[in-house]
């Protein structure tokens, strides 16, 4: 089978099983691992170009872009044209220095963040050999069998075998912002891409409902990938640092320029020669001048990323990583983001009583006696129908299997070799049937399915309508959304008037110890409300009591427990000491939320008297649910989520006011989130989080980080390392505009004071290289304070200098160049020849800068509090910096070059003690 042959089948209008035959697939077994392989060899990734990475002339030509170069690179054009050509090649040799650093890290730097970021590259679920599995959408070969839910993205082009209730929203290749309907039936060979209902276009967004198709084509053979080898590749546009950086970056050339011509003034006004002056101001502006700034922001950047990534955290988009640092307020969901997303079914209510099933999720096959008869199987009483729906609305699987798992989101039970698929709230339903005797297999091929409309968040129940000697409903889903269907009650007895009292308190208690509670009803259905073709999904929305079901039967309610994860509680009181307050978004019951946000102590009783808030307030946490939220304003919302620490029962839309009203505070948001509709929440807060087990695509494509495990501690960590990258950059910029402001100090200071300039500008240039060069850089790899979550947030305003730092930045520069100063004129008095006098002043700066580097580690902690082996860069940049100046004072070339000569010990003890 070629790529041609492929390519000039109208697939949409065969009908399924040609398409099969044409692919040589299978729709409940999908290909053979050994065809698959074969094929991927034919066809290659089911990948589109994406823009490769910043070539690497681009790259070194971009480290000479700065203004701050450009200074430099005047410098050199004048001091050729002063025919001083040793102080040019210095020069020279810094650019080069600086730009062979910034290129290498750069490029390094550029390649693990592009690493990173594809580890967030969508997937698909797929048929290989009769078992489902989740692979790397770029795995897939024509003639996979693929399985679509709502929120995936379609991972290539697809003829679909089956449709139930699917619908997929193709505006990015037709603009058409209504989602489609979708089904398997063959259409017009002639019809536009826009009408193949029976195709699903690569990168289109299943908005609802479920399907299966066999991929037709991979890769650049799809229709979008037509599109996108039009398309020209973006730019990723500038951080809001970078662009910070860049006006800072601005501000310093000014100020150089500023303060060398100052210093070129003083120094001719008071007898200097104009050349050697000049020659002086130019050295100068090399000195100060921070070019090292971009570099290591840079490396503080992708550093960051690389320990995100070292803790669970995939950042999408490089401002997350700054923007991570001066968060104020994390959203999270609660089922699998400060829960395991573990359930299992403890108790059960029915009109016959209460039951409680145990936590014991073992070997789920043996029926345990006890079990099985307090269920009372066997007759036909609302516990066994409730199971049966438990069972039969439902989307997962349970199976016997030898192997170990063979999806990824496939959770063992037990030792016997059982494994469960799908989504845990589901498969707690099939394990509880299971530990209560009953068979999975033996009741759902008892009443074949007809129909079956998925679970959604929006409308929070499933049903599925199935055939048992004639059509009945089964639908599970939350109690109020149950109940508020339901007119009738299973009780062991025939079926009597629903007392909903009985069964929402029942619910109530539940809910009240942290179970997750889902009621479950059924109805038999008139005969004629089977429609004739019962795959034709339109057809059935035509039904009466499929689209909206009504006057339903409750049989009963069961409650899970969801544990929840270990470290959340610590990560949560974390939280607290950094001023992050911690907000809980679920869709859940509003009791189960209350009593699991106090468990994690996700609110302390707010001190706030906000007495008169309206009566829906439990007194324990206050809780806000979502239809509370439909009804609010703008305002009163605002006034609301300053206090509330749980909001539940929340749709997606509320999400996204939510998100709103916390920003319209000044908050920095970041927020959790996993279905399609979170998707504009996620793109709306300033941290989109999305979760990488269960998060659709379209949700992950629209986060800004991605979680690998799912789990609140992550986003935390995340957060330390975002405040721990700001650090260094601030670090990094402290420490270079010290030396800087250092340089220049000592200048003006020794001209003012009527001595002959201490340094040539060879030796201020070659301490740009030795002090700066290395040292900023390593100032990046910081591993950060241990203390940096007890902080508050960083103001989002706050500039990279703070003005506390610029007086210590002037002060700290002021003792250096005093301290230069003061053993220059020292040596002088000593009787020193005026080499080695300048050597003393100059080694005196290589002394101190190096010690200061260490002190700009920390701006709370002195350097006798440190241990320098957590920066190994900067313990050995620091070394090696002085190793290499000693070698030069010792060497005659660069004794020459320097204009320096050694001294004595009495000097070497002195400069210790000043620095
Ligand atoms: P969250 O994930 O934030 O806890 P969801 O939106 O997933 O909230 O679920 C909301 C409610 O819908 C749950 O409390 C439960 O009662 C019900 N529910 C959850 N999953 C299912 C499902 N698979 N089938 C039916 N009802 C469900
Ligand atoms: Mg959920």
């Amino acid at each position: 089978m070629g790529l041609t042959e492929l390519t000039a089948v109208d697939w949409h209008a065969l009908s399924p099983r040609e398409t099969l035959e044409r692919l040589e697939s299978d729709a409940s077994a999908g290909l053979s691992d050994a065809l698959a392989a074969q094929r991927r060899e034919t066809f290659g990734p089911n990948a589109l170009e994406t823009s490769p990475p910043v070539a690497a002339l681009t790259l070194l030509l971009r480290q000479f872009t700065s203004p701050l170069i450009l200074i430099l690179l005047v410098a050199t054009g004048v001091t050729l044209l002063l025919r001083e050509f040793a102080d040019a090649a210095v020069i020279v040799a810094v650019l080069i220095l600086n730009a062979v650093i910034g290129f290498t890290q750069e490029q390094r730097a550029d390649r693990s963040v592009h690493a990173l970021m594809s580890l967030a590259a969508p997937h698909a679920t797929v048929l290989r050999a009769r078992v489902r599995k989740r692979l790397d959408a770029r795995e897939l070969v024509p003639g996979d069998v693929v399985l679509l839910e709502a929120g995936d993205r379609v991972p290539a082009d697809l003829r679909l075998l089956s449709a139930s209730e699917l619908r997929i929203d193709e505006s990015l290749l037709t603009g058409e912002s209504a989602p489609a309907h979708k089904s398997p039936d063959a259409v017009d060979s002639r019809a536009l891409d826009a009408d193949r209902t029976s195709i699903g276009h690569m990168g289109t967004a299943v908005a609802a409902g479920r399907g299966t198709g066999v991929v037709v084509a991979t890769g650049a053979a799809t229709v979008l990938g037509g599109i996108a080898a039009q398309m020209s590749v973006q730019e990723r546009p500038p951080t809001p640092l970078q662009q910070r950086m860049h006006r800072f970056a601005n501000l310093i050339a000014v100020a150089v320029l500023i303060s060398t011509a100052v210093a070129f003034g003083l120094g001719v006004a008071l007898g200097e020669s104009a050349s050697t002056m000049f020659l002086t101001a130019v050295a100068l502006a090399v000195a100060v001048v921070p070019e090292g700034l971009p570099v290591a922001f840079t490396i503080a950047m992708a550093l960051g990323v690389r320990r995100m990534a070292r803790r669970n955290v995939i950042v999408r988009t490089l401002p997350a990583v700054e923007t991570l640092g001066s968060t104020t307020v994390i959203g999270s969901d609660k089922t699998g983001t400060l829960t395991q997303n573990r359930m299992t079914v403890v108790a059960a209510w029915t009109a016959d009583g209460w039951f409680h099933l145990g936590e014991d999720v073992e070997a789920p096959d043996a029926a345990s006696e006890s079990m099985a008869e307090q269920v009372g199987m066997g007759r036909r009483d609302p516990m066994t129908a409730t199971l049966r729906t438990g069972v039969l609305a439902n989307a997962a699987d349970v199976r016997r299997s030898d192997k170990a798992a063979e999806a990824d989101d496939a959770r063992h039970i037990g030792e016997r070799g059982y494994v469960s698929v799908g989504d845990p709230t589901e498969t707690a339903l099939l394990e509880a049937a299971m530990r209560c005797g009953l068979s999975v297999d033996d009741v759902r091929s008892g009443s074949p399915l007809l129909h079956d409309v998925p679970f959604s968040s929006a409308r929070r129940h499933s049903y599925v309508i199935v055939d048992e000697a004639g059509p009945v409903l089964r639908l599970k889903g939350a109690p109020e959304e149950v109940l508020s269907r339901c007119t009738r009650m299973a009780t062991p007895d025939g079926d009597v008037a629903l007392d909903a009292d009985a069964a929402l308190a029942a619910a109530e208690r539940m809910a009240a110890r942290g179970l997750r509670v889902l009621a479950m009803a059924a109805r038999r259905l008139p005969e004629g409300d089977v429609p004739a073709a019962p795959d034709d999904a339109a057809a059935w929305r035509s039904v009466s009591h499929a689209e909206d079901p009504q006057g339903l039967m409750l049989t009963g309610l069961v409650g899970m427990q969801d544990p929840p994860r270990p470290g959340v509680r610590d990560a949560v009181a974390r939280c607290a000491a950094a001023g992050i307050r911690v907000v809980m978004i679920t869709g859940d019951h509003p009791a189960t939320a209350a009593a699991i946000a106090h468990d994690l102590r996700i609110s302390r009783t707010n001190g706030n008297s906000d007495g008169n808030s309206d009566g829906s307030t439990s007194e324990a946490m206050p809780v806000v649910t979502g239809a509370e939220v439909e009804v609010m304003s703008d305002e009163e919302l605002a006034r609301k989520v300053a206090v509330t620490h749980v909001f539940a029962r929340v749709a997606p839309e509320h999400k996204l006011r939510i998100v709103l009203a916390l920003q319209g505070q000044g908050e920095v948001v970041a927020v959790t989130g996993d279905g399609v509709n979170d998707a504009p929440a996620l793109k709306a807060a300033d941290i989109g989080v999305a979760m990488s087990r269960v998060a659709t695509d379209v949700a992950r494509e629209a986060s800004d980080m991605v979680l690998t495990d799912d789990d609140f501690v992550s986003i935390v960590a995340a957060v330390e390392e975002g405040r721990v990258v700001f650090d260094n950059v601030r670090k990094v910029t402290y420490f270079l505009l010290s030396t800087g402001s250092a340089s220049i100090v000592a200048i003006i200071g020794a001209i003012a004071a009527g001595l002959p300039l201490p340094y040539t500008p060879a030796a201020l240039l070659w301490l740009n290289v030795v002090t700066n060069g290395l040292q900023d850089v390593a100032l990046a790899f910081e591993p950060g304070d241990e203390d940096v979550l007890e902080r508050s947030p960083r103001a989002r305003s706050e500039g990279i200098v703070s003005r506390a730092l610029w007086a210590r930045t002037a002060l700290t520069g002021t003792a250096m160049a005093a301290g230069s100063l003061w053993l220059y004129v020292w040596a002088a008095e000593r009787g020193y020849a005026e080499d080695a006098q300048r050597g003393v002043a100059l080694t005196t700066f290589v002394v101190a800068m190096a010690l200061h580097a260490f002190s700009s580690r920390s701006v709370q902690r002195s350097i006798l509090h440190q241990d320098p082996r957590t920066n190994p860069f900067l313990l050995s940049a620091v070394i090696g910096a002085l190793v290499v100046h000693t070698a030069a004072l010792y060497w005659s070339p660069t004794q020459a070059l320097l204009r320096i000569a050694p001294f004595g010990a009495d000097a070497w003890s002195r400069m210790v003690a000043v620095a």
